[in-house]
């Protein structure tokens, strides 16, 4: 077979990549390592897992492990596994693009700042092109399981533009990396700091990290003869999977540099869950929540996932059957012994035992998260990296729907701040006396919600309301009706139900309604069709009018959505509520002149629906009636 050298270069968001590495992560250089050891635990696995098919594939060698081997008068460390290998055609693929979607977005946000992009890339994940953290010049030889020895294929990159790939023979099977170290980083020579390195982020992987260890000449010592020994490879860490230890036998740090290769994150988990279960269900799970999103959290098709073991064996990666959508940000791994090992995804799909793992391990993560929320701080960070996710919950999962309400964090007419930080839990403690419902507005900005004039009564009363303004947040409450017991309630909406008026009031309040009925009526017959009543407000101190939407009808905000979706919006017409203590309101009681009593009531039903709404179906009909009332009332 001929060489056939080519040069290919590299995707335009891998040479991105490669500058980044090169000039950005220079201040952990270390973790290259946990790297690569780590893709090559993943090309163990793989092949552990076709081999389940075809046991050829071991090629007589199913002793699957990585060695590392130091050449110092060459300046190289090589990365060698027996794993699954790459064809040609892989190597190409997935040492030269990111197949990950949603990526060149990612980088057109990258700032330039070697700190701040430091930290993003962090969450990206680079992989294998940690590689040039630490060499100028980076050779992956690799030949696929299952192939001849002569389909083996050269890759050899300086980080830069291009890569080559070149044919060679290769009678191993799996992958070679051989990195030829910059000379500031020879210290990755020196075979005792790459065992400290291996220990401290790899002792738990499921195969050993293996390096040679000379043998020694027979010699004699205080008169004794001592044999000579051969030289060996040794395992340098202890290679037992993490999570069949006992919970007692594994530190935080190893629960830490665990989820760094199961999650291939750079940074430190929130907090995980570990569990063994046993009896009619057998498995063991370790679910873990991390300390930031992803890049591509909100992409359509993120990946996300569980790894799926069976009986110790992995079968893939990213299985999303096991945990609701509004969950995909947990990382982790579950490891059954009731599913089959030769399981598919589609078996998967219908699987019983699916059904009942994800029931549970569900419950295991909003467990976790409960936990979680006893640490203030952690939960915040947590809320400002996954809540809006999280509010998926009540619409995707009923079952769950009281838990995961606990979990959920607002913002309040109580704290007055942007940031979300108040429970339901300790809306629900602090209610006022005579109070049965949670109040709450849904709004196009923070501050759109907290001078929304909805709330100007119930801020007078001291009443709680929670301010909510996130797309998601109509959609989280048409389905969040209840809690503990007592409604949520929109203020925008019907009826407050604020009942806690003494008899005195109400008798007050009746006579008020009684007398202006005159008034009301002259502003319906104005306002005619535009409405669908005209009532006394109940909810206003220091704004003339608004408008809310009827008990059973559309809030204002769901209508927004739907046009902002191009979804047809049935016609909805608003109550038009009066607040009869505002002067301009008293002054309009006394106008004579039914012309100027029109455009004044058309006035006011345009304002209310500017400030509910934003926007205006006619714009020009409001500027016009009021420069015409302007002119009048300048004449
Ligand atoms: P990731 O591991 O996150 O997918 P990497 O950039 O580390 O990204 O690797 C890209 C791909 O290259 C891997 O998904 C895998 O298919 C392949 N690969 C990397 N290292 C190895 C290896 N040692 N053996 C086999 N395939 C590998």
């Amino acid at each position: 077979m001929s060489a056939q050298t080519e040069t290919h270069g590299f995707q335009t968001e891998v040479s991105q990549l490669l500058k980044l590495v090169t000039h950005s992560l220079y201040s952990n250089k270390e973790i290259f390592l946990r790297e690569l050891v780590s893709n090559a635990a993943d090309a163990a696995d793989k092949l552990r897992y076709k081999a389940l098919e075809n046991a050829d594939l071991y090629e007589g060698d199913g002793q699957l492990r990585v060695r590392l081997v130091v050449d110092k008068d060459a300046g190289t460390l090589s990365v060698i596994d027996n794993g699954i290998g790459m064809t040609r055609d892989e190597v190409i693929e997935h040492l030269g693009t990111i197949a990950k979607s949603g990526t060149a977005d990612f980088f057109s946000q990258l700032s330039g700042d070697a700190a701040k992009d430091s930290q993003l890339i962090g969450q990206f994940g680079v992989g294998f092109y940690s590689a040039f953290i630490v060499a100028d010049r980076v050779t992956v030889r690799s030949r696929a399981a299952g192939h001849g020895p002569d389909a083996g294929v050269e890759w050899i990159s300086a980080g830069e533009g291009d890569f080559t790939v070149t044919n060679i023979d290769k009678p191993q099977r799996g992958t070679e990396i051989i990195l030829h170290l910059r000379d500031e980083d020879n210290e990755f020579l020196d075979e005792w700091r790459l065992k400290q390195i291996i220990t401290k982020y790899s002792d738990h992987i499921s195969i050993p990290v293996e390096m040679w260890e000379e043998g020694t000449p027979e010699r004699e010592e205080d008169g004794e003869t001592i044999a000579a020994t051969e030289g060996q490879w040794n395992a340098i860490n202890k290679a037992t999977a993490l999570w069949t230890l006992a919970k007692s036998e594994i530190s935080d740090d190893e629960y830490k540099a665990f989820y760094k290769h199961v999650a291939h994150d750079w940074d430190d988990p929130l907090i995980w869950a570990h569990n063994k279960v046993e009896g009619k269900q057998e498995y063991t799970s370790l679910l873990y929540i991390p300390s930031s999103a992803p890049f591509d959290l909100w992409n359509r098709d993120n990946q996300h996932g569980l790894k799926l073991y069976v009986q110790r064996v992995f079968i893939m990666d990213e299985a999303k059957q096991f945990l609701p959508q509004y969950l995909r940000f947990v990382k982790g791994l579950v490891d059954s012994n009731d599913l089959p090992l030769n399981v598919s995804r589609e078996i998967l799909q219908d699987s019983k035992v699916t059904q009942s793992l994800r029931t549970a391990l569900t419950k295991r993560a909003l467990g976790m998260l409960s936990k979680l929320a006893k640490d203030e701080e952690a939960y915040q960070t947590f809320w400002n990296q996954f809540g809006t996710v999280l509010k998926e919950g009540p619409a995707e999962d009923m079952g769950n729907k009281e838990a995961i309400a606990k979990l959920l964090r607002f913002a309040s007419t109580h704290t007055d701040e942007a940031a979300a930080t108040v429970s339901l839990e300790q809306y629900v403690e602090r209610m006022k006396a005579g109070q049965d419902k949670i109040y709450y507005i849904v709004a196009d900005s923070f501050n759109a919600a907290k001078n929304s004039p909805h709330l100007e009564l119930l801020r007078k009363k001291g009443i709680e309301v929670l301010l909510l303004s996130e797309r998601i947040d109509e959609w989280l409450m048409s389905h969040l009706t209840e809690f503990d017991g007592k409604p949520l309630v929109s203020v925008t909406r019907g009826d407050l139900g604020l009942d806690d008026l003494s008899d005195e009031e109400k008798a007050e309040q009746e006579k008020q309604e009684e007398a202006s009925k005159p008034l009301l009526e002259r502003f319906e017959s104005s306002l005619g069709e535009k409405v669908k009543a005209v009532k006394v407000s109940h909810r206003l101190t220091d704004t003339p009018a608004c408008i809310v939407a009827d008990e059973h009808d559309m809030s204002s905000q769901m209508i927004k959505l739907m046009q902002a979706a191009g979804q047809p919006v049935p016609e909805v017409k608003p109550v038009f509520e009066l607040n009869l203590e505002h002067p301009l309101v008293m002054k309009l009681a006394d106008e004579q002149d039914d012309a100027r009593f029109d455009s004044w009531a058309q006035l006011l039903l345009s304002q209310a629906t500017l400030a509910e709404r934003g926007s205006l179906e006619d714009p020009s009909e409001f500027v016009s009636q009021l420069n015409a009332l302007w002119l009048e009332l300048s004449r």
